[in-house]
């Protein structure tokens, strides 16, 4: 499941391929992508693509004068892929296409084997926004996490994976998070202390940053706009890499189940 750095990585590759197009046609070919009536596209202009949260977010402007912009969220979900394709011969490449946006130059597809992800429209950008807190953005501040910790009545790993609280965050980087700020998953929220929540602060933008960079953690389906694989793998502290010995205090990762999900974590250096 693609996680921020993966979406986010998406949406920064996308931006500049379909920023300032115009759309000339959209077809949705899975009937599960109408569960909203799918608006009248044509003559709209692609605005922005960004992220959102963990989706991805299109802002098209209005096709008349008088008219109203709108937006669209892609969730990705499990193997939900969003490709320019500026050709014919690059878009016959792809299979498993759910909805084609004709551009006035090239087109965009929607492909997804597993067919989870999601489309939404929305008429208000105010809408869009997700409940949670980005942990990227300036509202994102020490004195918010704390704050946020202190009402948790939580382990850490599940307090991370509160999309309510802090969105984007998933199995992956909970636990290198964690691993970075040296905090064990299995601490208690309320618990932390005032040098351990600075540190959950530094290590969140720390490792979210490090894995934009590297275009995000392949696994099993991810790829980005242009079907390659995330590079942030070498990075990985903790992360399914159980039994092996932490770079850091020697010690052995180990893995223990939380909320019915994996958590990779460092006995030794992890208190
Ligand atoms: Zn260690």
């Amino acid at each position: 499941m693609p996680e921020l750095p993966e979406v986010e990585t998406v949406a920064r590759q996308l931006a500049p391929h379909l920023k300032g197009r115009t759309v000339r046609s959209l077809r949705i070919l899975d009937p599960l992508l109408r569960a909203q009536p799918t608006p009248r596209l044509r003559g709209r202009k692609i605005v922005d693509v960004r992220r959102s949260g963990k989706q991805v977010l299109f802002e098209f402007a209005p096709a008349s004068r008088t008219g109203h912009p709108l937006w669209l969220t892609v969730h990705l979900r499990m193997t939900g892929r969003l490709i320019w394709a500026s050709n014919p011969v690059a878009e016959a490449k792809e299979d498993r296409v759910r909805a084609r946006f004709g551009l006035d130059h090239g087109a965009l597809l929607f492909a997804d084997t597993r067919r989870f992800g999601t489309f939404r429209w929305f008429a208000d950008e105010r809408e869009t926004r997700p409940e949670g807190v980005d942990p990227l953005s300036e509202a994102m501040t020490v004195e918010r996490l704390s704050e946020m910790a202190s009402r948790a009545r939580q382990n850490m790993k599940a307090f991370l994976l509160r999309q309510d609280r802090i969105v984007g965050l998933g199995n992956i980087y909970a636990s290198e998070i964690l691993y970075d700020a040296r905090i064990s998953p299995r601490r208690r929220a309320t618990a932390l202390r005032p040098t351990e929540i600075k540190r959950l602060h530094g290590s969140t933008r720390k490792i979210l940053r490090r894995a934009i960079e590297n275009c995000g953690t392949t696994f099993s389906d991810f790829q980005d706009a242009h079907g390659l694989t995330g590079s942030y793998q070498q990075y990985l502290g903790v992360y399914d890499r159980e039994h092996e010995t932490c770079d850091r205090c020697g010690g052995t990762i180990r893995r223990i189940v939380q909320q019915q999900r994996s958590t990779y974590y460092c006995g030794g250096c992890q208190r």
